[in-house]
């Protein structure tokens, strides 16, 4: 399986920056097929970056789609307008759970719709500070992971990966605190166990989860060896070039 390193640039960057961290970043990426380089721009900045991305390099993802292709809901950006312009989108950020209130309902359909315009959904999910503290982290993992895939069907589980990214590891949560290796390994083994009790082992299998919360050029090696993770999530360190290169060059070297 590939290992993903996933850029999520959040709303941050103009136009004209993205491009031209693209530029440079195209420029250093190595061309390594195990390694699929994506990153996540803001959704103004998708059209112009898919006419100069380079994607036998590297990949783009949308932050967030709507769940209907087209009609009369203004603001919203479709995954069918997305159709072509991107090869993954973020669905279900926590960012988009607790401060723009999206449900698992409504996070299935954007899941369903992604999938239905060739699009792979990055299913993110994890529990907050305080479900943890009451010992509640499996139930909201599980129910996470099952409403956001409640509208997937067997033969379509290949074409999702999940995103574990714990709220409380999130740079942007106010006191947020590194998960420990052992922290993920317990609930990446039981997103792994709870995709092959509901879909079994064959469509299990191939299912990539990642790990997101904090992730930088100290720890990445370390989150990338455990065992289960196939990648990683980054937001704040993804801002800055240098450092988004030297998580790559990790993942390469990890991989060797
Ligand atoms: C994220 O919000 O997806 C994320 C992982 O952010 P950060 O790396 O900044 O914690």
């Amino acid at each position: 399986m590939k290992t993903y390193i996933v850029g999520n640039w959040k709303l941050n960057f103009t136009v004209g920056e993205a491009s031209i961290y693209l530029h440079k970043l195209l420029k250093t990426l190595p061309n390594y097929r195990d390694l699929e380089v994506v990153v996540a721009p803001s959704a103004l900045a998708l059209q112009p970056l898919s006419l100069q991305i380079d994607r036998h390099k590297m990949k783009l993802a949308a932050q967030n789609g709507f769940y209907r292709d087209t009609g009369a809901y203004t603001g919203e950006i479709s995954f069918a307008q997305l159709r072509g312009m991107v090869d993954y989108a973020l669905v279900g950020h926590s960012e988009r759970r607790y401060v723009l209130h999206e449900d698992d309902k409504m996070i299935a359909k954007k899941v369903a719709a992604a999938i239905r315009n060739r699009i792979t959904p990055i299913l993110c999910i994890g529990e907050i500070e305080s479900e943890r503290a009451f010992g509640e982290t499996a139930d909201v993992i599980r129910d996470q992971l099952l409403g956001g895939l409640s509208e997937v069907s067997d033969d379509e589980l290949s074409k999702v990966i999940i995103a574990y990214e714990p709220v409380w590891a999130i740079s942007s949560a106010k006191s947020a605190k590194l998960a420990t290796p052992d922290e993920i390994r317990e609930v990446v083994d039981l997103i792994r166990k709870t995709l092959l009790d509901t879909y079994g082992a064959k469509a299990a299998e191939g299912v990539p989860v990642l790990f997101g919360g904090s992730v930088s050029a100290a720890n990445a090696g370390a989150y990338l060896t455990v065992p289960g993770v196939n990648g990683l999530l980054i937001g704040s360190s993804s801002l800055i070039l240098s450092e988004f290169c030297d998580i790559i060059e990790i993942a390469k070297r990890v991989r060797e």
